[in-house]
């Protein structure tokens, strides 16, 4: 989608630290982090936030979930947490759905 920042991370044309890439999903990390560890796993295919996922979008979901997970495995985290913000009241500043991968420390629950 044009002037989507996470579209055109994931198409190359704005620079990202790369963690993975296949055709369906991409993975980087956060510019400004808030843990050790903070990745970010989006969809390639834009959609605006969880709200917005179709039947369509399932599977391609559960992709980017578990590849969270894989991440999470290769990089050695057994203590992590997976968030996506949907909606601006829930803190969401990038309109393309991406779960945050976090960890390194110890995270509080619940969060504010
Ligand atoms: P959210 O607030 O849940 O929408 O998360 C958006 C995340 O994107 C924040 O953690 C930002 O630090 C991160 N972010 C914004 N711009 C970039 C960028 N150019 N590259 C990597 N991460 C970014
Ligand atoms: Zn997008």
């Amino acid at each position: 989608m044009k002037d989507c920042l996470f579209c055109k991370i994931a198409a190359g044309e704005i620079p990202s630290k790369s963690v993975y890439s296949d055709g369906d999903v991409y993975a980087f990390h956060d510019i400004a982090p808030k843990a050790p560890t903070h990745i970010l796993v989006i969809p390639r295919r834009h959609i605006a936030r969880l709200a917005d996922a179709g039947e369509a979008d399932r599977d391609l979901i559960g992709e980017v979930v578990a590849r969270a997970a894989a991440i999470a495995r290769d990089l050695g985290l057994e203590h992590y947490r997976l968030v996506a913000n949907n909606g601006e009241g829930a803190g969401q500043t990038v309109f393309h759905l991406h779960f945050h991968l976090m960890g390194g420390r110890t995270m509080t629950w619940p969060p504010g």
